[in-house]
C-alpha cells in the first residue's frame, strides 16, 4: 500500500485526485493522511467525496473514510470497468474536476464509456468547461485517447447546477506528448459570460480588458449570455499560436470589480505573451497524469507551479516516471520520461 501526505508540497485537491486515479490505474492500495490540509476548508468537500466515490465504483474498489471532512482515506481498487457513469456533486463544486479524476482511469482501460457529472462548470479555481473543450481534451487527443466533451447545462459558484458529458472511445496507438514550439501568434480574442447577472458586468470587462491588450473590440471581443440556476460571471482570454491555443480565465466574485477582473486576465496573458512557452501553467499541472500513464513527452511551459511539482512527485511515486523541470530563458522544459 502506497501512503501519501495530503498536507505536502501544495497541499490541496490535486494530491487526492491524482492518488485516486493512480490507484485504480496502478491496482495499489493507496491511503491518503491529512486530506487538503493546507486548505482553509481541510479534508473532503463534496467535490472530492465524489470524486473519491466515483473511482471507486468505477474500479469496482473499497473506500473507507468516504465521509464529508474526513481527513484520511483508503482506496482498495478492484477491477476497472467500462460503463456509463452518472455522478453528482451535489453542490456547486467542480464537476469538472470530478471529470478530470475519472477521466484517466477510463482513457487508460481504452474502451468506450460515457462520464456525467453534475455540479459547476465555472467555478473560480477549477478548469472551466472549456478549458477542458478547448485545451485539456486536443492534448489528450494528441498522445491518442480518444474524447469529447459537451455541456447540457452551466453550473456557476455558488448556486450550481450545471452538467457535462464525456465521451471516451477506444484509443488509438498512444505516443509522447511534444509541445515545445508554440509558434507565432494568429489570434488573440476576448469573451465574457455572463448569468443572471447585468450585462453592463460584461461590457465593463471586456472594454477594460480589450484596452490594455490593445485588442480591437469590434473584432476580438464576444459576449455569451449563458442560462444557469444562479449567477454567474468569466472572463476568458484566448490565444491562438500556429501549434496549438491557450485559454486563460478570470471568474467574476462579489466584492471584486468587473475592471479588477479584467486587469487580472490582462496580465495573465500579457506574461504568458512576453514568455515563450507553449503550454500554459495550468495545462501542465494537469497534462503530467496522462502523459505519464502514456509514452510520456516533453513540453515548454511558465515557472513550475506548486501543483505541477506536487503532481509530479505524487506521479513518480506510483508510476516511477522521473519528470523534470529545467528554467531555459523565458520558458521552462518539462519532461516525462
Ligand atoms: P486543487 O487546487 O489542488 O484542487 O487543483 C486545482 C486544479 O484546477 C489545478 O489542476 C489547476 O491547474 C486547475 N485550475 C485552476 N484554475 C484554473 C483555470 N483558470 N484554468 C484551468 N485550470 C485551472
Amino acid at each position: 500500500m502506497i501512503t501519501i501526505d495530503g498536507s505536502f508540497g501544495e497541499g490541496g485537491g490535486q494530491i487526492l485526485r491524482s492518488s485516486l486515479a493512480l490507484s485504480a490505474i496502478t491496482g495499489e492500495p493507496v491511503r491518503i493522511e491529512n486530506v487538503r490540509a493546507n486548505r482553509s476548508k481541510p479534508g473532503l468537500l463534496r467535490q472530492h467525496l465524489t470524486a473519491l466515490n466515483a473511482v471507486t465504483e468505477i474500479c469496482g474498489g473499497h473506500a473507507s473514510g468516504a465521509e464529508l471532512g474526513s481527513s484520511e482515506i483508503m482506496l482498495r481498487p478492484g477491477t476497472v470497468r467500462p460503463g456509463n457513469y452518472v455522478f453528482s456533486v451535489g453542490s456547486a463544486g467542480s464537476a469538472n474536476l470530478v471529470l478530470q479524476t475519472v477521466l484517466p482511469v477510463l482513457l487508460h482501460l481504452g474502451q468506450p464509456s460515457k462520464v456525467t457529472v453534475q455540479g459547476g462548470t465555472h467555478n473560480p479555481s477549477s478548469p472551466p468547461f472549456d478549458f477542458l473543450t478547448e485545451c485539456f481534451f486536443p492534448a489528450l487527443r494528441k498522445i491518442g485517447y480518444a474524447v469529447d466533451g459537451h455541456l447540457n447545462a452551466y453550473g456557476y459558484y455558488p448556486a450550481g447546477g450545471g452538467e457535462i458529458v464525456a465521451k471516451v472511445g477506444a484509443s488509438n496507438d498512444l505516443c509522447s506528448f511534444e509541445h515545445l514550439e508554440r509558434g507565432d501568434e494568429v489570434s488573440r480574442s476576448l469573451e465574457a459570460l455572463i448569468s443572471n447577472l447585468p450585462g453592463d458586468i460584461a461590457k465593463r470587462e471586456l472594454e477594460t480588458a480589450s484596452k490594455i491588450l490593445g485588442i480591437d473590440c469590434e473584432t476580438g471581443c464576444s459576449f455569451r449570455s449563458t442560462d444557469s440556476r444562479g449567477p454567474g460571471n468569466a472572463l476568458f482570454g484566448r490565444l491562438e499560436y500556429e501549434h496549438g491555443s491557450v485559454l486563460m480565465a478570470q471568474f467574476g466574485q462579489k466584492r471584486v470589480s468587473a475592471e479588477q477582473v479584467a486587469k487580472r486576465l490582462a496580465k495573465q496573458m500579457r506574461t504568458f505573451e512576453a514568455s515563450s512557452a507553449a503550454v500554459d501553467h495550468h495545462l501542465a499541472d494537469q497534462l503530467l497524469l496522462p502523459m505519464a500513464i502514456a509514452k510520456g513527452g516533453t513540453f515548454s511551459t511558465l515557472r513550475p507551479s506548486l501543483h505541477a511539482t506536487t503532481n509530479a512527485e505524487i506521479i513518480s511515486k506510483f508510476t516511477g516516471r522521473r519528470i523534470s523541470f529545467e528554467t531555459a530563458g523565458s520558458h521552462t522544459v518539462c519532461v516525462v520520461r
